[in-house]
């Protein structure tokens, strides 16, 4: 197959949150399998700084949209990337998003000059794959303007990472696609009954996201101290919370369980839920550690405000896009804490159990599907991880962590006093627990078949 994503971010040149992580490593997982990805990219005027696309070269030359239109290539992570710069400057903004009318012209412009490449270099997709709001005009753009030239026949494939943005554009696509899906079972089942996903239910589901396990691999990992794998969890986790409590200013001479959050900071993430763990964590004795990006200015100051009422140096918070530093995070925490309100994925538990953290989380979307709780979850997880129905049998027990479900503050403490107990009260399960998440398999293995398999029945039709 040859499948070409359209999509608006791409890991690690031009990533703001998941989806930037899904088009790299999807793209990744379905060469593995023998296909052929191809991704198409605004070429943002950041991305002239990047170090990764030293080797960019001359693709083509346009006139479209009433400007000239360059469109130049590089290898990207092993993936082949098209990036398209307007002349009119379009994409000259400094980051990926901007203002939302901003971004609305300017991401219609480019998936329209996409297609447009698509069309005008002879390339025949088998799929085009677009992603969330961003690029839903390409799908529909595809069927309304380009669908009749000639043998020019891809079919498209349309996926919701949050519907939380731009739901009209999405309907719009959705209608257009043959296969339209969404990044987890859990999240397919919430919000089945929207009115942009409903009346297309029949050509709907969820697949769950992975992650790249070359990029998330505590055995070779340059912003780590030392490599470590599922037989010397203590150790290299030791050895990389030390590192990070230098380098956040924590104190090093407390034996306490150190517990994290790595999220954009918006309500989705469940802002008033971590600065309650804060709080909580530190008030039984342990440490807590934020790398929130994107906050508004007033989300901010409540962090301040808190971090202040809680001393300097048993909590740490930093309001940046950081990616080594989340590295650093993943591996040296004991917990790491989602607490969305809705997560139609999410990512972080899944690293963060890749680095032997286990997670605590609210059970909503894509952490309801990959989270089990040590004390509720054991029949679930026996047969999700272990295809297996019965729990008791030994090496069946798939439990990897602690979840809640109501968005209290009340809610939130059951699971985490059990995390922060079983941490003080039961060291020796608590790493075999962390050894236990670190073997789980959250690569993209199995959901690219998944996709793969999608794509064939989307040409099937
Ligand atoms: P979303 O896409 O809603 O932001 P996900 O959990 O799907 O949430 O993906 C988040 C990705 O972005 C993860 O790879 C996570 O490590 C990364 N990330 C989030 N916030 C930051 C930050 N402040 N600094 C570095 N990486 C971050």
């Amino acid at each position: 197959l040859y499948i070409c994503h359209v999509a608006v971010e791409m890991a690690p040149i031009a990533k703001v949150g998941g989806l930037g992580d899904v088009v790299t490593a999807l793209s990744r997982a379905v060469q593995e399998h023998g296909h052929h990805a191809e991704i198409i990219l605004p070429r943002y005027d950041f991305l002239l700084a990047s170090p990764l696309l030293q080797g960019t070269t001359f693709e083509t030359e346009m006139d479209w949209g009433g400007c000239k239109n360059f469109v130049t290539t590089c290898i990207v992570e092993g993936v082949r990337v098209f990036f398209i710069e307007p002349s009119n400057g379009m994409f000259k903004v400094g980051s990926v998003y901007s203002t939302p009318s901003e971004d609305e012209g300017k991401f219609e412009f480019f998936c329209k000059s996409a297609l447009e490449f698509l069309l005008q270099t002879g390339r025949q997709p088998d799929i085009i794959h677009c992603h969330d709001w961003s690029s839903a005009t390409t799908a529909r753009a595809y069927w309304q303007d380009y669908h009749h030239y000639g043998l020019w026949k891809p079919k498209v494939v349309f996926t919701i990472h949050n519907l939380e943005f731009g739901a009209g554009a999405i309907g719009d696509a959705a209608m257009n696609a043959q296969k339209f899906t969404t990044v987890s079972p859990s999240y397919a089942g919430e919000v089945g009954g929207h009115p942009s996903v409903n009346p297309h239910i029949g050509k709907f589901s969820g697949i769950i996201n992975g992650i790249d396990t070359d990029i998330w691999d505590p055995m070779d990992d340059q912003f780590l101290p030392i490599p470590y794998c599922s037989e010397n969890t203590v150790e290299g986790k030791e050895a990389a919370r030390n590192a990070l409590r230098d380098r956040l200013g924590l104190r090093k001479d407390r034996d306490c369980p150190v517990i994290g959050v790595v999220s954009r900071l918006t309500s989705q993430k469940g802002i008033h839920l971590i600065k309650h763990a804060a709080y909580r964590t530190i008030d039984r004795g342990g440490q807590f550690v934020l790398l929130g990006s994107a906050p508004d200015p007033k989300i901010q100051a409540d962090f301040n405000d808190l971090a202040h009422q809680l001393g300097g140096d048993m909590g740490a918070f930093f309001y940046a896009y950081d990616e080594p530093l989340s590295h650093l995070i993943y591996a040296g925490c004991d917990m790491i804490l989602v607490p969305s309100m809705f997560e139609p994925c999410g990512l972080t538990q899944m690293i963060a159990m890749r680095y032997g953290a286990v997670p605590v989380v609210r059970q909503t979307g894509g952490l309801r599907d990959t989270v089990f709780d040590v004390d509720h979850d054991r029949e679930r997880a026996a047969w999700e991880i272990h295809g297996s129905d019965d729990y008791t049998k030994e090496g069946m027990d798939g439990t990897n962590g602690f979840s809640f479900e109501g968005t209290d503050e009340g809610s939130l403490d059951y699971a985490l006093n059990r995390a922060i107990d079983c941490w003080y009260n039961d060291r020796e399960f608590f790493h075999k627990l962390q050894s236990r998440v670190m073997t789980q398999d959250w690569s993209w293995n199995k959901p690219s078949l998944d996709y793969i398999e999608l794509y064939y029945s989307a040409i099937k039709g």
